[in-house]
């Protein structure tokens, strides 16, 4: 196929670079560039911020113009000398990182929010996955990502007169977007097949330039393919599960073998969510087929060095497709390979761990992720806890704290979400380069006076109402004739009224409605004449949700109030632009989730940077970063068991978010000195700012995942050479020979002083007592927290063949409350996930 559409415009030999630097996504985080798009085509990229559309779409005489021009030339060749500094500085992995990640990590999601001018992304999980990559440049980490490139992606929003949400798919023109055809070393467009029913569905290979890593997309829309089969790659989270499975199948099969094609192995492959669970199928069948092993042995050798985070925080979250669905689709795939469909949704249905056939079973994408994989990650600590609570079902007889779930919580690209005047205060604080090393804990803003400060604020705050106004007034709103017009367009949106930000999907357990719990107290704040509050929402709801529509239509409604208008305003098509412009400007941003089904949140991490403060339900990360120095939270303290057992506490949290707005909030920001300058206020900003910024931050998160994960783990799978692989296999399989014949006997206790000495005798049926631990159990109770206390081996049992006895001594408590258990020990694997065989006295 001819790559003659993808042929670069020509271009003045003395401006070549410009190619370069506008396919470096770099510029979506770093400034630096802008004024060379700006000079190049205004218009575009004010309204586009697309720097590969201004190259493509700038007149040739204007480029002839600038190349002749000597103050452009200067700060062109100053942008290419600093690219190229960038490119080939040293970074935290080459100088400070203690381990070597070889070639690197492969990391794989369904979706990335790097940009609004690449819209491959709905919402939270794009964007943290764009973040992420955004960070791993600045640290200097060599990851390469795999993703889809959307010919449509996410549906793109506009509310009708009547309130009603109006969808959108235009097309993403691929040669318009900042990516590049993806060429092998003899310059051919990479293509990658997989084989599907009847037919092989050819893959078609992109780039994208993050900074230092690169994003590899893969499209389906070849000539050469089906016309179906070119529409799979068009939307992204449709609702039909044929069309989500094809899509799962092209990336996480069609993503491996592009990483094979271009001779990539990497040290770690990391999965952000279970949609892309059969990369690590594809990786162990052709690991098998590399080193003629059977599956088991690769699934082994393989899985130590497989990361899988999730981001569900029910059950229900879970991709399921039904066995006849996988039938079809998947047998081409394995027609020549050493797996069976029955023993694939074995390994993503409880079968995997108990060994029983689950024919006709759903295979469960997450579960299939979660046996595939060495480690497994929630992104809050809360989440670790709901995490552990799901899978616990997979793991029978193992109490939900023991399940092996750990948690790293998400964090935001800092320098993708400041503003230019909080980046020129940090810059002052904490100098240049600060976000591309640990920020240092010895930067406090303290160095910045109020004034400053303020002044940052209401600067930002101002930028914001201007950018609302400009949106606002070309959407729909002169389409309400009846009212006044600036009112209805938001012209009276104020630059220094308290602007308070809702902005995220428009889904129930969101509740985006909380404020119109009480419509009559939210007009009191709103109509105030000394203290007034403006809010501004925005949010899409998911086509096939109509309560989050209904949601919609209720605030527009509520906004066009003759008594509300111009003071609460509804931004259509929030995306990662509209967000950008909100996180800056907001003074407060308003989160409120009913549990447990926020697994982090992530977008009022954005507006730390900037000194907005957060305002939200004590979940997610708040739980872990609030204190009452730098927010307000909703229902401080509450802890998981709490949470979860109140399930309807709207109407509570209603109230006290209204109190906390009436009581704290609005006093607080109007509460001003002669000055003019509301300290308390700034009080809170500085320690929200020093205290929160860095430990919420992307930077913070990627180093995480290295030293807890990527390292160790790649360490644990140097260790699982082929033979070691099939050692662990066979040893696991006669362990699961003897296991029915184990057997507790005599479970003593003995008291002296506060303690209690257990001694029980275990029957190992000939396994090596080494390769057992015997473990005594209490749960949390009056008598203190969860324990689990190592029993140690005493002696043989005299004239009992393979019967031990074994002790350990306890702080009392009642009789009961200590059970023992027996487990599998072995120091070389992930435990109870590579192994949850358990047996328990009773
Ligand atoms: C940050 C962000 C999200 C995620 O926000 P949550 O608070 O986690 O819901 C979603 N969409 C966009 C455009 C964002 O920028």
């Amino acid at each position: 196929m001819t790559l003659a559409a993808y042929t670069p415009r020509s271009m003045p030999e003395s401006l070549s670079g410009l190619f370069q630097l506008a396919l470096d996504l770099r510029w979506t985080w770093h400034h630096g560039s802008d004024e060379l798009w700006l000079a190049l085509d205004q218009d575009t990229w004010e309204g586009t911020r697309n720097a590969w559309l201004v190259l493509n779409s700038v007149s040739g005489d204007k480029l002839e113009e600038l190349a002749a021009d000597p103050s452009f030339q200067d700060r062109y060749r100053e942008q290419i000398a600093a690219h190229h500094q960038f490119v080939h500085a040293n970074t935290w992995y080459s100088d400070d990182c203690a381990g070597d990640l070889g070639q690197g990590v492969a990391y794989f999601c369904m979706e990335y929010g790097i940009s609004e001018s690449l819209p491959l992304y709905s919402g939270g999980l794009g964007v943290l996955a764009g973040d992420y990559l955004k960070a791993a440049s600045d640290l200097g980490l060599p990851v390469t990502a795999v993703g889809l490139l959307f010919q449509q992606g996410y549906f793109r929003q506009a509310i009708s007169t009547d309130g009603e949400q109006l969808e959108f798919y235009p097309y993403n023109d691929p040669t318009m977007l900042p990516v590049s055809p993806l060429r092998d070393d003899d310059g051919q467009w990479v293509r990658v097949v997989v084989p599907f029913p009847g037919r092989n569905v050819r893959l078609r290979a992109w780039k994208a330039q993050v900074g230092k890593c690169e994003l590899l997309l893969l499209d389906s829309n070849d000539p050469r393919n089906e016309p179906g089969d070119r529409g799979i790659t068009s939307e992204l989270y449709t609702g039909d599960p044929e069309k989500r499975l094809q899509q799962e199948m092209v990336l996480g099969i069609g993503g491996w073998r592009l990483l094979r094609q271009l001779a990539i192995h990497p040290s770690v492959c990391h999965l952000n969510e279970g949609h892309c669970a059969l990369a690590l199928i594809e990786r162990a069948l052709s690991w098998q087929e590399e080193h003629q092993t059977d599956f088991q042995t690769a699934r082994t050798a393989t899985r130590a060095t497989n990361l899988f985070t999730t981001h569900t925080s029910v059950a229900s979250g879970f991709d399921h497709f039904p066995g006849t669905l996988l039938q079809l689709y998947l047998s081409p795939w394995l027609a020549a390979r050493d797996l069976t469909i029955a023993q694939l949704v074995n390994l993503g249905s409880e079968g995997a761990n108990t060994g029983v056939n689950c024919d006709g079973q759903r295979l469960n994408m997450a579960l299939l992720a979660l046996n595939m994989s060495g480690r497994i990650n929630g992104v809050s600590r809360l989440h670790q806890k709901a995490s552990q609570r799901i899978f616990q079902p997979f793991f029978p007889r193992w109490p939900s704290a023991d399940i092996p779930a750990d948690f790293v919580t998400n964090g935001v690209h800092t320098p993708s979400w400041d503003s230019p005047e909080s980046d020129a205060i940090w810059t002052r604080a904490c100098g240049k380069d600060r976000w591309r090393r640990p920020l240092q804990v010895s930067c406090p803003m303290e160095a910045v006076s109020d004034e400053d400060l303020w002044e940052m604020r209401r600067l930002q705050r101002s930028r914001l109402i201007g950018y609302l106004r400009r949106r606002l007034s070309s959407q729909h709103c002169e389409q309400n004739p009846a009212n006044d017009h600036a009112a209805a367009c938001g012209l009276l949106l104020d630059h220094e009224t308290l602007t308070l930000g809702f902005a995220r999907r428009f889904t129930e357990y969101k509740r985006p409605d909380l404020l119109l719990q009480d419509q009559a107290r939210l007009l009191r704040l709103l109509a105030s004449r000394d203290r007034p509050l403006q809010i501004v929402l925005a949010g899409k709801a998911h086509p096939y949700d109509h309560r989050g529509k209904e949601i919609i239509r209720r605030w527009k409604a509520f906004s066009r109030r003759p008594d509300v208008e111009g003071k609460v305003v509804f931004i259509e098509d929030y995306d990662l632009g509209v967000a950008n412009q909100l996180i800056q400007g907001v003074d407060v941003w308003l989160n409120c989730p009913r549990h447990p089904w926020e697994a982090c949140g992530t977008s009022g991490m954005k507006v730390l940077v900037n000194g907005g403060l957060n305002l939200s339900q004590y979940d997610g990360w708040w739980a872990e970063a609030w204190n009452p120095g730098v927010g307000w939270a909703i229902r401080p303290g509450a802890t998981f068991e709490e949470l979860r057992s109140s399930s309807d506490h709207d109407a509570s949290d209603a109230g006290e978010l209204f109190d906390l707005l009436e009581r704290e909030v609005i006093p607080d920001f109007y509460n001003v000195d002669q000055e003019g300058i509301p300290r308390q206020w700034l009080q809170k900003i500085r320690a929200s700012m020093d205290q929160l910024t860095a430990p919420f931050s992307a930077n913070r998160m990627v180093r995480e995942y290295v030293e807890r994960f990527y390292l160790p783990m790649a360490e644990q799978g140097k260790q699982r050479t082929p033979e070691a692989a099939q050692g662990i296999v066979e040893e696991h399989s006669e362990l699961i020979r003897h296991w029915p014949r184990l057997r507790f006997s005599a479970f003593n206790v003995s008291e002296s002083g506060g303690s209690q000495t257990y001694t029980v005798e275990v029957y190992l049926d000939g396994i090596d007592e080494q390769r057992i631990a015997v473990e005594l159990v209490a749960e949390r109770s009056e008598y203190g927290p969860r324990t689990v206390t190592a029993m140690a081996m005493q002696h043989p049992l005299a004239g009992s063949a393979h019967s031990y006895l074994y002790q350990c001594s306890v702080p009392t408590r009642p009789e009961g409350h200590y059970t023992p258990r027996l487990r599998v020990r072995d120091g070389r694997l992930n435990l109870p996930l590579e192994n949850p065989t358990v047996l328990w006295l009773k």
